[in-house]
């Protein structure tokens, strides 16, 4: 109660916006992952890993757009690129251009796809991936995982962080109902089970179109695939001639230079992309292998977009691409190894029931002393100590992401320097825990 009255008295200007932002906008917000209670945060710049809240707060970022942020914000090559495409290219033409060829063309060489179309958020991909295996597989039904989140799309609506009175706590079984929703049936498995994965399959398989995953899940913090889990899944896949999507719209450029999927050895048939690619702009892709990709050549399906593409966008992705060399998120990853190990070391001292967990330039805390491998263990951790770790590290000025199930990124605007602030806030929510 301490550190939300803390909360109130320094955010008092935040508060009077979400009053008067209500009154326009549901909940005061444009996005519903926007809003927490009492009221959230409102922005009025940023720059590098800063933020400048309306109450004149520095906070340092460390959600930096769910990590559509990578490159930090107002990179000075993007700003110019974009700049540029403002001033002197123009902002759209509905026409191809070879500035998209050229970014499609370092995707393609960067994700190891054979081909790509782009849209402008994940959601979009999400929906074009899913339509482009039905159109594959001439099959309706989807497969995902338990708690996943995967963007607004209706047959993506399912099984999103459900309530536990919903699923029932422990190991209890997924009901063995299908989900039938408005964009077709959509079957829920475990994370890391591929037993059940096996059991839907083989009952369901001929009518399955896809198999649709984090590769690593970052919407439940971060949880980690077993050894062999996801080649397991590729195999069963292959064995009911179901096609794998990686939704990779968190992990992307965050989990390394080519992505999560080339990172762990698993290769999909089709993959998302969105947030890191687009340096802050709203870019987003689909693509995968030519053999599927070639549904939208050949008019099996159809894929559409005022946006996509436009030169403002392609002009910042092909700054990204520049920026995000291997070495550059190396180092950024380096940084990352850093605080994992000092927070690593503050959580033994001060004997937290907790533990850390990361992927690239991500991390988080998961408090649980037990490793969390699906939903429902994800719901076994303590969500009060990560509301009042969360809590603290914004009423001392680190804006770590909004929701209990994120993860910090250490951009390539952050030094270590200021991941040592981060490091000495959980030191004093150790020492005052244990005090
Ligand atoms: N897929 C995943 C894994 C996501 O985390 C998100 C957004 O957070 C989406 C898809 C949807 O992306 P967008 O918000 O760009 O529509």
């Amino acid at each position: 109660a301490a550190e939300w009255d803390r909360f109130t008295a320094s955010t008092g200007k935040s508060g009077e916006h979400n009053v008067r932002a209500s009154k326009s906008l549901p909940l005061g917000v444009t996005s519903s992952f926007q809003h927490w209670d009492p009221y959230p945060i409102s922005i009025a710049s940023a720059r590098g890993a800063w933020l400048t809240d309306v109450d004149g707060r520095q906070l340092l970022d460390l959600s930096m757009g769910f990590g559509a942020m990578l490159v930090g914000h107002l990179n000075p090559v993007v700003v110019e690129r974009v700049q540029q495409a403002l001033t002197s290219t123009g902002t759209l033409f509905v026409t191809p251009s070879p500035t998209a060829t050229e970014v499609a063309e370092r995707f393609q060489k960067r994700f190891g796809l054979d081909m790509l179309r782009f849209t402008n958020s994940g959601t979009e991909s999400l929906m074009y991936a899913i339509r482009a295996a039905r159109a594959y597989t001439r099959r309706k039904a989807i497969v995902k995982i338990e708690g996943g989140y995967h963007g607004g799309y209706d047959a993506m609506q399912v099984s999103v962080k459900p309530a536990l009175a919903d699923i029932g706590p422990g190991d209890a079984p997924i009901p063995d109902v299908p989900f039938d929703v408005e964009a077709g049936t959509v079957y829920v498995v475990p994370y890391n089970n591929l037993e059940r994965l096996g059991e839907i399959l083989a009952q369901h398989g001929s009518e399955i179109a896809a198999v649709v995953m984090e590769p690593v899940i970052e919407n439940l913090a971060i949880v980690l695939p077993d050894e062999g889990y996801l080649a397991g899944v590729r195999a069963a896949c292959d064995q009911h001639g179901v096609l794998l999507i990686f939704d990779e719209v968190k992990t992307g450029l965050t989990a390394g230079a080519a992505g999560a999927a080339q990172r762990l050895g698993v290769k999909p048939d089709l993959i998302t992309l969105a947030k890191s690619i687009g340096g802050g702009l709203p870019l987003a892709a689909f693509g995968g292998t030519n053999e599927v990709m070639q549904v939208v050549v050949d008019g099996r399906m159809a894929h559409f977009g005022t946006y996509n593409g436009n030169p403002l966008v392609m002009a910042a992705a092909q700054a990204v691409d520049d920026i995000c060399t291997e070495d550059a998120l190396d180092a950024a990853e380096k940084i990352n190894v850093g605080t994992l190990d000092q927070i690593d070391g503050i959580i033994a001292e001060f004997q937290l029931p907790a533990h850390t967990v990361s992927l690239g330039v991500k991390g988080c805390v998961t408090w649980s002393t037990t490793p969390v491998r699906n939903y429902r263990d994800y719901k076994a951790t303590d969500f009060q100590l990560a509301e009042l770790s969360w809590l603290w590290g914004v009423n001392r000025g680190i804006l770590t992401p909004p929701g209990l199930d994120e993860q910090w990124l250490v951009s390539l605007a952050h030094a270590a320097v200021e991941m040592d602030t981060l490091v000495e806030h959980f030191r004093e929510l150790g020492q005052a825990l244990r005090g």
